[in-house]
């Protein structure tokens, strides 16, 4: 995913993050709106400053619309015990990060649904309110500015509806059909499989009518559904392949794949000490940081590069390192799937395993890699 998310509030005690390439969607829907929309010949009463105004609504409300669609997914996750991380809204829609996949079909099957729902209820009020206003100006071949932001608002959020029940996975109705599936058959991979094909077949149906529009006269919208189908068919594949890793790993704990015997930088050593004596030495990518024999933080390559060459001498390995991963440090009793799932969030490639406030290993996400291949080849 593209970099760059900026905060813009909390709601429910979500944190809800806007990508940079949310802007491109903003721009889009209010230039089209303004120019396209409400530029025919019915609304020429209207000011050029009207129109974008209307436009910059529109998208205003769209970015309502797409983060309800979100937050009722959120809300659903929560009551059911899955902690929702934040909703990242970006240039192909909102996303509901969550740290954990559902345990049960029943689970899967409300948290899916409850998007979809909300898209439904929101389609209908704005269709309804489209009716009401168009009802009472007593004129049905011309529209009124009101009734017709509304009219627009009811068909996003009735497209909005559609794609997402589209049944291929990781789509919200790919979602219900694998929890439809999982219930009858109790095979999450199986289901997993059978939807997540399904959701192949959909991304290449839409990169190849993408392609067709973008060389029959539809360039944005062609790019649009082949970026689309590209993003899809990349998710399909990779919630399978977590599916199987989840799979594979059941039963397995952090005490399994660890390292033990893991080198540690004390927290007062110099940049330039930790460079040549650590990093170099025994050239893995992080290292735990200890202070008074407690975990205090991480320090990676990447730290380093923050540091000019000149103040490696001057800084010690505290002023660089990084705190968060003392909070996501690994225990020894913990799921090894769990770990990996944590080693990717926090971008490190290995955790630290702490028990009772000592560190007594590591893991990379290539231990716990080795153990999946390792089953694998046994069969
Ligand atoms: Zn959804």
């Amino acid at each position: 995913m593209l970099r760059g998310n900026f905060k813009v509030g909390r709601v429910f005690g979500i944190p809800i993050e806007i990508n940079v390439s949310w802007i491109l969607i903003l721009v889009l829907v209010t230039w089209t709106v303004a120019d396209g929309y409400f530029g025919g010949e019915n609304f020429q009463h209207l000011s050029e400053l009207q129109r974008w105004l209307l436009g910059a609504a529109a998208a205003f409300l769209l970015f309502g619309s797409i983060l309800l669609h979100e937050l009722m997914h959120s809300v659903v996750a929560v009551k059911n015990g899955l902690p929702v991380r934040k909703i990242t809204l970006f240039i192909l829609g909102g996303v509901a990060q969550m740290s954990e996949e559902p345990r049960s079909p029943i689970v899967e099957f409300k948290m899916a649904i409850a998007g979809p729902v909300a898209s439904f209820i929101m389609s209908a009020v704005f269709f309804g309110i489209f009716v009401l206003l168009q009802g009472l100006s007593g004129e049905l071949m011309q529209m009124t500015v009101g009734a017709a932001l509304f009219l627009y608002l009811g068909l996003i959020n009735f497209m909005i509806l559609v794609f997402n029940m589209v049944p291929g996975f990781p789509l919200d109705g790919g979602r219900v059909l694998r929890s439809i599936i999982w219930h009858y058959t109790g095979n999450v991979t199986k289901a997993t499989y059978i939807t997540s094909r399904i959701g192949k077949g959909f991304a290449i149906v839409l990169i190849v009518l993408g392609l067709f529009s973008l060389f029959t006269g539809n360039p944005v919208g062609g790019i649009w559904f082949v970026f689309i189908g590209f993003f899809l068919q990349q998710a399909a594949d990779s919630g399978y392949y977590q599916v199987l890793m989840r799979k594979g790993l059941e039963g397995h704990f952090v005490h399994e794949v660890m390292q033990p015997g893991v080198v540690t930088i004390e927290a007062d050593t110099p940049i330039g000490t930790a460079v040549h004596d650590y990093f170099m030495r025994f050239r893995f990518n992080s290292f735990p940081v200890l202070e008074n024999g407690k975990l205090v933080g991480m320090l990676t390559t990447h730290d380093l590069k923050t540091v000019p060459r000149e103040e490696w001498d001057v800084g010690t390995v505290r002023n660089i390192m990084e705190t968060e991963p003392v909070a996501h440090a690994l225990s020894p009793n913990e799921n090894a799937y769990g770990a990996l799932m944590k080693i990717a969030q926090d971008g490190m490639g290995r955790l630290p395993v702490v028990e009772d406030g000592t560190v007594i290993g590591i893991v990379s996400n290539r231990d716990i890699m080795k153990l999946l291949k390792f089953k694998m080849d046994i069969g």
